[in-house]
């Protein structure tokens, strides 16, 4: 909408008449807000998803105090439109000084801010133009009564140079299944006729695509198609061997998106989230809480929680010592854990007391563990708490090399193949100039992989992994091939990788992991 000029009110138009004018078009805003709120309830999952919002920002449109403040705005003689500009834009500051999730209901509010003053201008309300041909749909934000009301079989994506991933438009498109990209730089350049690919699973869009990005980005669309109608199947070989494919989560929440993909359980729980950011460690009952949340998500299905994994690149100020200068070869992991005893107890006692409230199949293991003596340690420790299955992760290639022994004592390991991978090539994760060291298709890595696996088959131990390796569908064909025998990832990933498997059998992923393991799949830097 062009914006309303500030210029002093026609003295022909008193205030009384102006004041009028706007309460009328706010109700007939709040009115047609609320009707295509009743009318969402009636659409598609997604739709139906909208209505609630629909109704919350109808409000908008009838709060009293807001109503108070355009009404002043026209007795200091401003025209009924700049008033209620003004008026939306004192509370739309306010919202984007408290920040977060409130900044992004901002948008919300200016939507509905317009809406009036095209009702007051007699014209419609600003909105997705209509259109013959399927589109693109390139905009600075939508509103969510745009986009719950968004034609599916006209709208192929949307590209919006505004809002977060929290925004309106990102949780209303997710759950109407509409690709988008928001926050997108240089979406307002697009002009009307350009070709563009959308590709919302890396957040960015391709402009001037060229022959070959089009081939890529068909071939990817039609694999991801094929890829999301095996969804719902238990992951397995082609020849049914099986291999579950868990969800790595980093909070409660996101057990949605771990069922919507299909995850079969989870296969790590990064408790860190409830750390992070406080002063102090949280309670029994916090962690108790949150933790019972998560496992309520997944009756009868196995769910591995990690326990806190403070240091390093996840340093912990009431925790992590601040005089390392190798952080990450230092108090980390389990190292932090054994010094800081009572976090340790709590975590297991939070732990055992959401068990036993919840039906999951719960396992718990420690990060950095070096070797059987620290996997005995903790699982131990972790079996006095009334834990079932406790186990080790393997993160440091001591563990790898001591392999036989652990198997003896843990009750299952999980390789996290970031760390694994940063230590066995001794080139920090966080460092962009030895980035190249950084991926597990190195035959060291799978090296030590191997070792683990063979001891873990050899003696009735489990083997998952829930690095990122896990998430490369040619890696995972490779690791179970080399015996690993459950992979957690990125929910996202889990079609891809599912889909993969799907198409190879046991003794072509053996295959493929001897030829990894000869330096197939890693190509030497330089
Ligand atoms: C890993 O190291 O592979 C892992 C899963 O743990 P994080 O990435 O949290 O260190
Ligand atoms: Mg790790």
């Amino acid at each position: 909408m062009v914006e309303p000029e500030d210029t002093p009110r026609d003295s022909g138009l008193d205030a009384d008449t102006e004041k009028r004018r706007v309460a009328s078009a706010m109700a007939r805003v709040n009115a047609d807000l609320n009707h295509r709120a009743e009318k969402a309830k009636h659409g598609d999952e997604g739709a139906r998803q909208a209505a609630p919002i629909l109704e919350a920002i109808a409000m908008f449109a009838a709060d009293p105090s807001l109503a108070a403040s355009i009404d002043a705005l026209i007795d200091a003689g401003k025209t009924a439109e700049r008033a209620v500009l003004e008026g939306f834009g004192q509370v739309e500051d306010m919202f984007r000084a408290i920040g977060g999730y409130q900044a992004e209901r901002a948008a919300d509010l200016h939507d509905v801010g317009q809406r009036v003053i095209a009702d007051l201008r007699g014209v419609p309300a600003p909105g997705v133009p209509e259109s013959d041909v399927p589109f693109v749909l390139v905009a600075e934000d939508l509103s969510p009564a745009d986009t719950s009301s968004l034609d599916l079989t006209k709208t192929l994506a949307i590209v919006t140079s505004q809002g977060g991933p929290t925004s309106h438009t990102a949780i209303l498109a997710r759950a109407r299944g509409i690709v988008a990209v928001v926050s997108a730089a240089g979406a307002e350049k697009l002009k009307d006729g350009d070709q563009v690919i959308v590709d919302a699973a890396h957040g960015r869009v391709v402009t001037e695509p060229t022959a070959a990005d089009i081939a890529a980005a068909e071939t990817a669309k039609a694999q991801a198609a094929k890829a999301r109608e095996l969804r719902g199947r238990a992951g397995a070989t082609k020849d049914g061997h099986p291999v579950p494919l868990l969800a790595n989560v980093g909070k409660p929440a996101d057990a949605k998106e771990a069922h919507e993909y299909g995850a079969e359980g989870v296969g790590l729980f990064r408790t860190e989230f409830l750390f992070i950011g406080n002063a102090e460690p949280p309670s029994v009952e916090e962690q108790t809480k949150a933790y019972a949340e998560l496992l309520a998500q997944f009756p009868g299905r196995k769910v591995v929680i990690r326990m806190l994994d403070a240091g390093a690149d996840k340093p912990l100020p009431f925790l992590t010592p601040e005089d390392e200068s190798n952080p990450a070869l230092g108090l980390r992991g389990l190292r932090t854990l054994r010094v800081h005893r009572q976090v340790l107890e709590d975590q297991l006692k939070a732990l055992a007391a959401a068990d036993a409230q919840t039906d999951a199949d719960l396992w718990v293991m420690a990060p950095m563990v070096a070797d059987q003596w620290e996997a005995d340690y903790f699982v131990k420790l972790g079996k006095s708490f009334g834990l079932r299955k406790v186990g080790a992760m393997a993160e440091v290639p001591s563990i790898a090399l001591m392999a036989d022994k652990v198997a003896e004592v843990a009750d299952f390991v999980s390789i996290g193949t970031n760390d694994l991978t940063q230590y066995t090539m001794a080139a920090d994760r966080t460092l962009g100039s030895v980035a190249s060291y950084q991926t597990a298709w190195h035959p060291a890595a799978l090296c030590a992989i191997k070792l683990i696996c063979d001891a873990g088959n050899a003696k009735g131990m489990p083997v998952g992994v829930c690095g990122e390796a896990a998430a490369d569908p040619d890696l995972a064909v490779v690791l179970a091939g080399l015996g690993v025998n459950s992979l957690s990832m990125t929910p996202i990933a889990l079609d891809d990788v599912r889909a993969a498997l799907a198409e190879t059998t046991l003794a072509e992923a053996r295959k493929r992991a001897e030829a990894a393991l000869d330096g197939a799949g890693y190509t030497p830097a330089g």
